[in-house]
């Protein structure tokens, strides 16, 4: 990998354009032939950070053209209730892709609902059924976040086989479908963890590292390769001073956002280490937008794959 050249950022906002304005273009190709696509969103009791995200969701997908719903039962609805409003979902004709907004109350059963949502509208790519065709190779509707970060690869130029991409975190919504779907496009790959021994060692190796944490400037540059594609999924707010200090001194922009909110968002990068970079994602405007985006083409490509009609690769 080159070393000497100067770190490019990955713009999320502009990758996530692109892809919306190809995704308004299909659901109008669609709409001429009768058929409107549609999302609903299920979002349970009142969380102030799911309904920052999920009106931007409920907004995007209106925007592009879609049918567009948000059902939002109390913080009180079991998961039996849950299950049958997913039911519901299930069997309405207007009613493309379904996404149940998480967090969930403790009480709620997760992976219960994951499996009531019909494969065909998971958007989510959470339904074992999908988990097991992505892992089988023949992957049909992908988790947004993992397929966001592919697809800012591939639109940037950044080759991807027979490198060694290191992921960290091995959730099933980031960590686990990263791997797999790097893993794919003929990367040699690694996933760690809160266990993993050598943590430093690992990355440090990695031509693509992608972090999938939560946890604010862990990945220290220290522990970057000079020249690897640096990929920042984390989202967290710090709200001391020190850490502000430690991470961001010198950062006038951000300093007056910190003044002016008491916090900022970051990733799981020390930002210190993006300079290492050939490539990196910024947060925000790196993964979150692309996250966005690729529900609605999701959304888009279950419409189309309900009705039989043809969809990309
Ligand atoms: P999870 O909490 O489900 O998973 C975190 C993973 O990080 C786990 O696998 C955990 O390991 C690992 N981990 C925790 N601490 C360490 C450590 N010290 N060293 C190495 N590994 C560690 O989180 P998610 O995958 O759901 O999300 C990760 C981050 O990405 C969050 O900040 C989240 O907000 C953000 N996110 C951003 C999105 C976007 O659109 N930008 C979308 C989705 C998530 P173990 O399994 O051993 O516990």
């Amino acid at each position: 990998m080159d070393t000497t050249t100067v770190p490019q950022i990955l713009d999320g906002n502009a990758i996530a354009a692109e892809i919306k304005t190809e995704v308004a273009a299909d659901i109008e190709r669609l709409h001429a032939q009768g058929i409107r696509s549609g999302l609903t969103v299920v979002m349970v009791g009142n969380h102030a950070a799911s309904e920052i995200y999920v009106r931007n969701k409920v907004k995007t997908s209106a925007e592009l053209g879609m049918n567009s719903e948000l059902v939002t039962p109390p913080a009180t609805v079991t998961t039996g209730e849950l299950q049958a409003l997913v039911s519901r979902l299930n069997v309405r004709d207007d009613v493309d892709g379904i996404l149940i907004q998480t967090p969930l109350p403790a009480h709620v059963d997760k992976k219960l609902l994951d499996q009531a949502v019909a494969p065909e509208k998971d958007v989510d790519g959470f339904h074992p059924i999908n988990v097991g065709l992505l892992q089988s190779g023949h992957p049909r509707l992908l988790p947004c976040t993992p397929a966001g970060i592919i697809e800012m690869l591939r639109r940037t130029g950044i080759s991807i086989a027979g490198k060694h991409a290191v992921v960290v975190g091995r959730s099933d919504i980031v960590g686990k479908p990263m791997a797999m779907l790097l893993l794919h496009e003929n990367a040699t790959v690694t996933i760690c963890h809160s266990k993993t021994k050598d943590l430093e060692g690992f990355c440090r190796t990695a031509d693509i590292l992608v972090a999938a944490i939560g946890k604010a400037g862990i990945i220290t540059p220290q522990m970057v390769r000079p020249g690897a594609v640096l990929i920042d999924v984390g989202m967290n707010r710090i709200t001391s001073q020190e850490d502000f200090a430690r991470f961001f001194a010198g950062d006038a922009k951000r300093e007056a956002a910190f003044k002016k909110n008491g916090s900022v968002l970051m990733g799981d990068f020390d930002p210190h280490a993006f300079a290492l970079a050939s490539y990196y994602t910024p947060v925000p405007g790196g993964v979150g937008p692309l996250t966005i985006a690729m529900l609605m083409a999701n959304t888009v490509r279950a419409a189309r794959l309900r009705r039989g009609l043809p969809v990309s690769k």
